[in-house]
């Protein structure tokens, strides 16, 4: 009888999980998405609590407990700008799971597991120890605790795929010989090794491709799990992780205008910090607080353009604030989001629906681009690769061709930033010193705060 329940709870799950997936695709149904993939989850592992092979709950209790404080304690302290190294530990815990269930598997069935289970066994392993120590790498790199900056040597893609070949190899030759233990543990030795070679000589602004991708990986594991174990609930669960981290990964890659391969292979801020060190800054145009204001506040249309800095500021309150006070004065204000903007997808329609921002004011990139020749003042807040007019203009630029919020186009701009600090691609942009475009400098969330109160004042 509890089987059956075990049964129709891994059922409702992969159903709640497939639903959860559909409403993560729209802002408008995230937060009921989000909630049937939780509850998903709880059936996933009250099914799991039936499971009839289970001895006894102690361990499985203490486990649920540590685990429940730690998990409860991270969602309430991690601020949202650590958010992705976060993401990248939790894929880091998922993958070195998954790569444990497949080692005691093989401890356990081993000698008596068809060739089938084994080979999910060592698909199970290979994945989940590469995921692990990438994970970790990546999460170290976006910490600041390794440097961001691709690590490269001559010869590294002849040497990871040297690699890679080895620990295949030794993963074939275990299940030809199932017996040789020695075969099995040199292969997670080498996966773990191919996870830190594989995620070292990408640079901190790839990271989030690679953490997609990771994930893509960390949900395959899984699902080989599932097949290891004759479980459903992991099976559906893993597939559908495994294929939308890939998917999500080839949709920022096109916002990037960039491939997969470049992405992996590309070591891509090493190439544009030379760059940018070649390029040298021009001028900038500083614009004084009360200017900016009389803009805004007699401006007909004005469009906000988020991007990381507004994230780090934490100005997403803010920027709402200022917004109503220039609607209640008549202007029409539209957000300009960029699929890219901030350090993961769907940073700042996150951030700017916890600040309340009616999602109908939400312009995609196609959507606004059309609109800033009569936008009078664009305000960039914090965004600075997103809205560099190089990536249009100039073929030699390292993001040449990666779609831009054309703000240049509009009548006036105005910056607010700290000071001249470059943006995650390490580039210089043309943007700052045109002749249209003013800098306010400062904390983006004090500068809107007073140009709130500049704005009211006039
Ligand atoms: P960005 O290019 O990283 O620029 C952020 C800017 O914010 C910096 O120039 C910085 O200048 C400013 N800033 C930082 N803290 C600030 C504060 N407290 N107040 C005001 N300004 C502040 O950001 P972006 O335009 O959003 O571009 C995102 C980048 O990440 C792109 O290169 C994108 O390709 C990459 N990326 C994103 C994703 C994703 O999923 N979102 C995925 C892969 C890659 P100052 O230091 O002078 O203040």
């Amino acid at each position: 009888m509890t089987h059956y329940f075990a049964e129709f709870s891994y059922l409702l799950a992969s159903i709640l999980f497939i639903f959860g997936l559909k409403g993560l695709s729209h802002p408008d149904s995230a937060r009921r998405g989000m909630h049937m993939a939780e509850f998903g989850m709880l059936m996933a592992i009250i099914g799991t609590l039936l499971h009839r092979e289970i001895v006894s709950y102690e361990w499985i209790i203490a486990g649920l407990v540590i685990g429940g404080a730690i998990g409860g304690a991270i969602a309430q302290f991690v601020p949202m700008t650590a958010l992705p190294q976060q993401t990248a530990l939790s894929h880091a815990f998922g993958a070195f799971a998954a790569a444990l269930v497949g080692i005691s598997e093989y401890h356990c069935h081993g000698g008596t597991a068809s060739h089938f289970t084994l080979g999910a066994v060592g698909a199970d392993v290979l994945l989940g120890s590469l995921t692990t120590t990438g994970s970790l790498i990546a999460t170290a790199k976006l910490q600041g605790w390794l440097p961001g900056a691709p690590f490269t040597f001559k010869g590294q893609n002849l040497f990871n795929l040297a690699l890679f070949a080895a620990t295949l190899g030794s993963f074939v030759w275990w299940l030809a010989v199932p017996s040789a233990a020695f075969a099995f543990y040199l292969m997670a030795l080498l996966s773990l090794a191919v996870g830190v070679m594989m995620v070292l000589p990408i640079g901190t602004a790839d990271m989030p491709v690679v953490m997609s991708l990771l994930n893509s990986y960390a949900g395959l594991a899984a699902a080989a799990t599932g097949f290891a174990i004759s479980n459903n609930v992991l099976i559906i669960a893993g597939t559908l992780n495994g294929f939308s981290g890939f998917i999500l990964s080839l949709i920022m890659c096109r916002a990037m205008n960039r491939s997969i391969r470049n992405v992996l292979f590309g070591a891509f801020g090493q190439a544009a910090d030379e760059t940018a060190a070649a390029t040298g800054a021009e001028p900038m145009r500083e614009i004084s607080l009360d200017d900016a204001a009389v803009q805004l506040a007699y401006a007909r249309q004005v469009a906000f353009v988020p991007g990381y800095g507004m994230a780090t500021a934490q100005a997403q309150h803010a920027v709402h604030e200022l917004a109503t006070m220039l609607e209640a004065r008549g202007v029409i204000v539209k957000y300009a989001i960029h699929p890219v903007a901030g350090r993961m997808p769907g940073h700042m329609n996150v951030l700017l629906a916890e600040a309340n921002v009616p999602y109908s004011l939400l312009c995609e990139l196609e959507a606004i681009n059309p609109e800033f020749p009569s936008t009078d003042v664009a305000v960039v807040i914090g965004a600075n690769d997103v809205v560099n007019p190089d990536a249009r203009d100039n073929p030699t630029s390292a993001i040449a061709g990666m779609p831009i919020l054309e703000v240049d186009y509009a009548k006036s701009v105005i910056v607010l930033k700290r000071g001249q600090g470059k943006g995650f691609s390490g580039l210089e942009n043309p943007l700052f010193s045109k002749p249209n475009t003013g800098m306010l400098y400062g904390d983006a969330k004090e500068s809107l705060m007073r140009l709130a109160e500049a704005v009211r004042a006039a």
